[in-house]
């Protein structure tokens, strides 16, 4: 039997371009990219250059572009090093009005979310702006919680359980509007994991400070991600302005490391670096660029298609976030998919013993078909957030498959 994949929103397989492109540096090319001496040098020039191609992607600078093991890790080092570079700079604990104050969307991932409630248990004041019926964040809210301690706003470009598409520019405007030309703050992050596949990620367009990437979600390794840090905020010119002696972080970015150690990816995350990963990370971006726009439309169809049959099958079908639309603004590999009386975890169960992948949500939370808290943000109940399955649309995903995925979801539902 063929199984058939559908939960690339969790993790996607590594093309054969991006693996051929890896291969040299296991063995062949596998001098650390710190030493001085030629093997070295080969990696270091391999890093480089694969800095180049994602920076022109992305529309920075290569030195802009810092590597981590994973998007988790960028997230973490977006929000943690932000706070760690203000801590002399507003920081006091003992005043709970001197906190300094984060701005998270309600529906952030995980690695977002929970590390705003590990900062929170720290001292540090988080908002949890609230999203709407089609998981689009309340704007409004984020104008009306920016205050003077507020040093970070983070939002997603695009939801990894419903696919709903933020309103980013509008975000950025909104922050930058506000922003102290002193003290540089609030700074904006963007998590655009989900986002890259399908949507060009230009930070100049985007107007964000920081912005999240990881390789597996676009047929690249797991286990490495970047962040992309903008220098474009000089601390030496705030420094002048401010007259007064600040804490400076190694680098000359405004954000302090999470990781200590050696000095690679220019101070701010010690460790070796992991060339093949970096290299597949750099081809799987290069190929993501040349074939988005042909990917967005294929895929848009076979979910177009895939949701009009399954209402044709079971009238009582609701989707999670925003509609599908032409003008709608969501992703066009996400289905979720509330099936009203059917508890995700029996549903996913008997697709998987039929040979068909979904999700319950979040990979995260696979192993414990938990209700998601996505849905549970659009405003549903727990009914509905613990009756609902995430379909992911992917490269290798046919009409076929999903006519075939059909009939399963058919025999499910009414037997043979
Ligand atoms: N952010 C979003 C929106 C995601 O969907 C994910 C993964 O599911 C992550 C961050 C974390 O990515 P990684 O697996 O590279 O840590």
């Amino acid at each position: 039997m063929k199984r058939i994949y559908l939960d690339y929103a969790a993790t996607t397989p590594v093309a054969p371009e991006v693996m051929a492109a890896m291969r040299p540096y296991f063995s062949r090319v596998f001098g650390n990219a710190g030493s001085l001496h030629s093997f070295g040098q080969e990696a270091s020039a391999a890093i480089f250059c694969a800095r180049q191609t994602i920076a022109r992607a992305l529309g920075c600078s290569y030195k802009e572009i810092i590597f981590t093991g994973s998007a988790t890790e960028a997230n973490n080092l977006a929000l943690r090093g932000v706070l760690g570079s203000t801590k002399s700079e507003i920081r006091n604990p003992k005043d709970r009005e001197s906190r300094p104050r984060i701005i998270v969307s309600a529906i952030e991932h995980g690695s977002v979310l929970e590390t705003a409630r590990d900062l929170e248990r720290d001292g540090v004041e988080v908002v949890y702006v609230p999203v709407n019926r089609e998981g689009i964040v309340d704007v409004g809210a984020i104008r009306a919680a920016l205050n003077e301690r507020t040093v970070l706003v983070s939002v997603q470009y695009a939801n990894n359980e419903i696919g709903t598409i933020q309103p980013i520019q509008e975000i950025s405007k909104i922050v930058k509007d506000f922003r102290d030309q002193i003290r540089n703050y609030p700074l904006f992050h963007v998590d655009a994991v989900q986002a890259f596949q399908y949507m060009p990620c230009r930070v100049d367009e985007l107007g964000c400070d920081f912005l999240t990437l990881s390789a597996h979600k676009i047929y690249g390794p797991k286990g490495v991600g970047l962040l992309y840090i903008s220098r474009k905020l000089n601390v030496e010119s705030r420094m002048e302005k401010m007259k007064q002696p600040f804490h400076l972080p190694p680098s000359t970015f405004h954000l302090s490391p999470i990781i200590t150690g050696g000095h690679q990816e220019f101070g701010l995350r010690a460790g070796t670096e992991n060339t093949p990963y970096i290299a597949g990370f750099a081809k799987a971006v290069g190929i993501v660029e040349k074939m988005r726009k042909r990917e967005l439309s294929r895929i848009k169809k076979l979910r177009d298609y895939f949701w009009g049959k399954l209402q044709q099958i079971f009238p009582q079908v609701q989707l999670n976030g925003s509609p599908t639309c032409p003008s709608a603004r969501r992703l066009p590999n996400i289905l979720n998919v509330y099936f009203p009386g059917r508890p995700t975890g029996d549903f996913l169960i008997a697709l998987d013993v039929a040979g068909v992948a979904a999700s319950p949500g979040s990979a995260c939370q696979a192993h414990v078909a938990e209700e998601s808290y996505v849905v549970r943000a659009l405003g549903y109940s727990s009914e509905r957030a613990s009756q609902s399955v995430r379909f992911t649309l992917g490269r290798s995903t046919t009409k076929i498959d999903l006519d075939r995925v059909l009939r399963i979801v058919k025999n499910i539902f009414y037997g043979k």
